[in-house]
């Protein structure tokens, strides 16, 4: 009898993407590097590619064929977004570049409408750059307080100090679902029934948790919800915002121009329907093509298992990376298997600059990022100008966490041995 060894999800769907295969300075690419972009299926370049092969030409516009074949699959990738989310219409979907572009719009249509002098807009310490600079500028312009939320000693949201802040001036919260620093998953639910009960609307930024894991927006009951393709298996130049559809039915257009109009007229024009209204201009046709295929991906694997594969991968790389002497991790620890922690780990290790680690890992053909991350707040309570960040996915293995580590340790004795 032979003895079969199960293979992982890792395993099992790496033969999906083509550029994991190569080797980067002579050695088999590891890529750690999908918090910042994820890569992408054979299955989402198939789509792209037969789009603009054979199907392109605008949308809404034409009577012909082609423009009826782009149309028809630009507003079903719509669909499956919709379902995605488990967003109550397809109508609460726009199409944007990405989340920081689904931020700006909300800032400026919703924000610029809507707040007043001493309005008070709650974030946290740990946004992404994306959910701090679009409210700075909006306060700016409105004469809206910004508070942020701050850790607790074991590095979470401070749920305490969160509830503390709220009052009858606060009209706006918008946190981070996982933080892209510190890896926490943060209890969304409960943060937007907490605003809820003093009438303000909720934001969040799901970039670090829509690739990973299950999301209903209509249990979250979030007001909105943002995320980018490019880091759940699609392209760039695509995003998305979900919003409930009284709001967005209420909110004034983010763009002028082509596609959002109902009627022009030299002196005034009428706006097209929801969620035409928010989507000015040729759109990222292929790309919003290319998103749903990325769904379609993701869905055939099961956003299920991904999030219970990289709950093991969380809990095997903190295992190895808490025997490395002098490393300290950012974020509250996972709690045992793996749970409520995203898998990533952005460290510093004593003594030794993030980026010199990531420049010599690269000679490895392994793939970690080095740098603020896009929060630099953040890093300044750290007192830190930067991390090193190892951040995975389900195409991730644990051989290739052994190779990283092994790698790691080489990299810091020779570091060592420079003193
Ligand atoms: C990547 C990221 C963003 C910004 O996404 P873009 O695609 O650059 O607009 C915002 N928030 C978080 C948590 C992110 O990880």
């Amino acid at each position: 009898m032979t003895l079969i060894q199960s293979k992982t999800l890792g395993d099992r769907v790496r033969g999906d993407f083509p550029i994991l295969h190569q080797e980067v300075n002579d050695n088999p690419l590891i890529y750690f590097d999908s918090a910042a972009s994820s890569q992408k299926p054979q299955a989402v370049l198939d789509v792209l590619q037969h789009y603009y092969q054979w199907d392109n030409a605008n949308v809404h516009r034409g009577a012909h064929t082609l423009s009826g074949r782009a149309t028809d699959a630009y507003e079903g990738a719509r669909d499956k977004v919709a379902q995605f989310i488990n967003a109550a219409s397809r109508d609460e979907i726009i199409y944007t570049r990405n989340a920081s572009e689904a931020i700006n719009l909300v800032a400026y249509s919703w924000g610029l409408a809507n707040l007043n002098p001493g309005d008070e807009i709650i974030l946290s310490v740990m946004e992404h750059h994306s959910n701090i600079v679009p409210w700075q500028i909006i306060a700016q312009k409105t004469g809206a307080i910004l508070k942020y939320v701050e850790l607790t000693s074991t590095e979470e949201f401070d749920f305490e100090q969160y509830k503390s802040f709220l009052s009858d001036k606060t009209r706006l919260v918008s946190i981070v679902h996982v933080s892209n620093t510190l890896g926490v998953i943060n209890p969304v639910e409960a943060i937007t029934q907490e605003a809820h009960k003093h009438g303000a609307k909720v934001l969040i930024d799901a970039c670090q948790s829509v690739p990973h894991m299950r999301i209903d927006v209509q249990a979250m009951d979030c007001d909105w919800l943002v995320a980018s393709g490019h880091k759940m298996c699609a392209t760039t130049g695509i995003g998305f915002l979900y919003g409930k559809k009284d709001i967005l039915l209420a909110m004034p257009p983010f763009m002028g121009g082509g596609e959002m109009i109902d009627e022009v007229f030299l002196d005034h024009s009428t706006y097209g329907d929801l969620p035409h209204k928010f989507e000015a201009g040729t759109p990222a046709i292929g790309e919003a093509i290319a998103l749903g295929a990325a769904v379609d991906y993701l869905n055939s694997i099961g956003m299920d298992n991904i999030h219970a594969y990289e709950e093991e991968l969380t809990a095997y790389l903190f295992k190895k990376l808490e025997t490395i002497p002098n490393l300290r991790i950012y974020g509250a620890k996972p709690t045992s298997g793996g749970k409520g922690r995203a898998a990533l780990a952005a460290f510093n290790v004593e003594g030794i600059h993030a980026s010199d680690l990531a420049t010599l890992l690269d000679h490895d053909g392994i793939a970690i990022r080095s740098g603020h991350h896009c929060t630099q707040p953040l890093h300044r309570i750290f007192n830190a100008s930067g991390s090193a960040r190892a951040s995975l996915y389900f195409y991730n293995t644990r051989e290739e966490i052994d190779t990283f580590i092994t790698a790691l340790k080489n990299t810091i004795d020779f570091f060592q041995s420079l003193n």
